[in-house]
Parts: C-alpha cells; structure tokens; sequence
C-alpha cells in the first residue's frame, strides 16, 4: 500500500492521502478509512491511477459525493477512487450538455435552468454526483436520468474506454448495468434536455424543493432513501404503519419526518445504522409480510 502511495504521489495524479476517513466523504458523516484514497485531477491521472492499482492488484472502487453510502467502522480496503473536481467539466451545446462525473448535481440543475433547458428539474434536490447519479439512475418527482441520458464514458476495468448509449446502459428503477454486470467508472455523460420557459424552470425545482423541505430531514446527516420501494408498496409509509418513525439504536435515528430515512443523530456508527436497517427489516417483514431491500449502498470491512 505504502508503495502505490509513493508512486501516484510521484506521478502527481492528484489527491493522495493514506487511512483517510470516509466520514470526510460521506453525507451521513460516518465510515472508517479507505487504506489509500485518491482524487484525480484530470481523466489522465484517473486512468495513470488505475495502472497502479491494477499493478498492486488492489480492490478500488469510486465514488463520488457518498450521498448513498454507508461505510463500515472499519473501513475501506484497497483504494477509493473519489471523483470531484478535475473531473468536473460542462460543455453545452444548444440543448445537449456534455459534463463531467464529479459535476454536482444540485449545481448542474440549477446552471442548467438558468440556460432555459429543462428535463433535469427533478435533480434540484438530490446531492449526488453525476457519475453517482448515471451509476444510480438517480430520480425523483417522476422523472429520472435514464429519461435525459444520451450516453456515458466509462473507463472500465481492462483499462478501457468505451461510450454506452441509453440502451446499453440497461436502466431501471436506480439501477444501470455498471452496478453489477458491467463495472466500470463513468467519466462523462451527455445530457439531452429541451428547450423551455426559464421562469416555468424555476418555479418547478422551487416547488420541488419545497417539498423535500417539508417531507425530509435535508439538514441533518442522512444518506437519502434508506430502502427501495417494494412495490406496489412505499417504503416510507410501510415504516411509518409499523410505528417505527423516531425509533433509534446507538447515534442512528428513524427520522421523525420521513419512515424512509435514517440520520446520523450525533456521533453515529455505522454499527448504529445496520442494526436498524435490520430491526425495520424484521418489524416490516413480520408485521406485512414484506421484504424490504437496501437502496443505500453498504461498503466496506464487514
Ligand atoms: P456515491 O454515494 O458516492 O456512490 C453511490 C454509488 O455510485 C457507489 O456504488 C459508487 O461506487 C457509485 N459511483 C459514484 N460515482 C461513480 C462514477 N463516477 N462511476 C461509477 N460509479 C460511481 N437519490 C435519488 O435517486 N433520488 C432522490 O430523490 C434522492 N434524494 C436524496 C436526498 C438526500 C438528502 C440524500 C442525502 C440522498 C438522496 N439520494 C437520492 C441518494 C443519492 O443522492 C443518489 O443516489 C446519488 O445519485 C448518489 O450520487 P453520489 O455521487 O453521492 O454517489
């Protein structure tokens, strides 16, 4: 490790620090440290890391503003490939946009719309990274990336590049085919969106935006929808119905506004987060007869 460290230090690939936290990293502010943790300035010291990694034959994985994360106490091994500024470039054109993985998402929309392009309203809320995003097919308010994504630049495990158009994404509902058949890191995705009124624009991502104020915990630690929903049933409501809004273990809390969330109330544990994921878990399963699935992303030393 301290090897690989040396050598994308000398290579100047960008950011590279040892046992960094990723409570640094995550918006639920909890996880222990990735052994090596990089964040490269540029798509060629992104792909100069990756020969390092390959070479040292370590596990990697990227990540981008770890809204959907929860990583374990102990930690990452191998290294986690962040992908934030450097990678974080925006080229429009009429109404197609092309832009970087570690582009915000929140940014892009409200950018976007001050352009009087629409079709990326629904995104004004969710504060991923558009490679997070692709990877996720991130969505919200009926609508979802795979209804603007034109195609993607994924660098893949072999070291190759390659453009995945919309059908050879594989999308459905917060899910893409990079999650398990194809993984790859998204470096780039273009954007299809339309023309439209600016002032329409604003006032529907304002109305979103309200929404989220008024149905979800937005200032405190949390990492989105904890689980998926088993549909036809809403995970939320499910939660709720079994009493189990507010209920806490250790530093992790059910929130009171939202059945579907859990926050880091103070001090949480990823320890603190599992055993609740499971209690509600057990509770639905019990109570309705429904098996309820982690939309949240559960990494790391178990
Ligand atoms: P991360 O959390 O960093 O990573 C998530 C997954 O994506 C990981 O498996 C990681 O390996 C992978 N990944 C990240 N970047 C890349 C990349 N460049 N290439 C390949 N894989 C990558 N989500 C919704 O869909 N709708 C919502 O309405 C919504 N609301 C939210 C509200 C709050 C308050 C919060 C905290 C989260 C919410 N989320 C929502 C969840 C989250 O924001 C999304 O899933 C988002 O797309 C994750 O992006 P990220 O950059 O944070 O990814």
């Amino acid at each position: 490790m301290r090897e690989a460290a040396e050598q994308l230090k000398e290579m100047q690939v960008g950011k590279v620090l040892e046992n960094e936290p990723l409570s640094n990293h995550t918006t639920m502010k909890i996880g222990g440290p990735a052994d090596l943790f990089i964040e490269p300035s540029s798509v060629e010291s992104l792909e100069n890391a990756m020969k390092v990694i390959k070479e040292h034959h370590m596990k990697w994985r990227a990540i981008g503003r770890g809204s959907n994360l929860l990583v374990s106490d102990e930690g990452i091994e191998g290294a986690v490939i962040k992908l934030g500024k450097g990678l974080d470039s925006l080229e429009i054109n009429g109404t197609e946009i092309t832009v970087g993985a570690g582009f915000s998402l929140v940014s892009l929309s409200v950018q976007i719309s001050k352009k009087g392009l629409a079709g990326l309203e629904f995104a004004s809320g969710i504060p991923g990274s558009v490679g997070g995003a692709v990877y996720m097919n991130a969505g919200a308010h009926g609508s979802d990336i795979s209804n603007i994504l034109k195609k993607a630049y994924v660098l893949f495990e072999d070291g190759t590049f390659s453009w995945l158009n919309r059908e050879e994404m594989e999308f459905s509902y917060r899910t893409s085919v990079l999650q398990k058949k194809r993984p790859g890191i998204v470096i780039q995705a273009v954007f299809e969106l339309t023309e439209g009124n600016k002032e329409v624009i604003t006032e529907r991502m304002q109305q979103n935006k309200n929404y989220r104020k008024d149905t979800q915990p937005y200032n405190l630690p949390c990492a989105g929808s904890i689980f998926r929903n088993p549909l036809p049933h809403h995970a939320g409501r499910l939660v709720q119905e079994a009493g189990l809004k507010g209920h806490s273990i250790g530093g992790a809390q059910i929130s009171e506004m939202h059945g579907n969330f859990i926050v880091n109330a103070g001090n949480g544990r990823a320890e603190d987060v599992l055993a609740l994921i499971q209690h509600v878990k057990d509770t639905v399963l019990e109570k309705y007869g429904v098996e309820m699935e982690t939309e949240v992303e559960i990494i790391g030393r178990k």
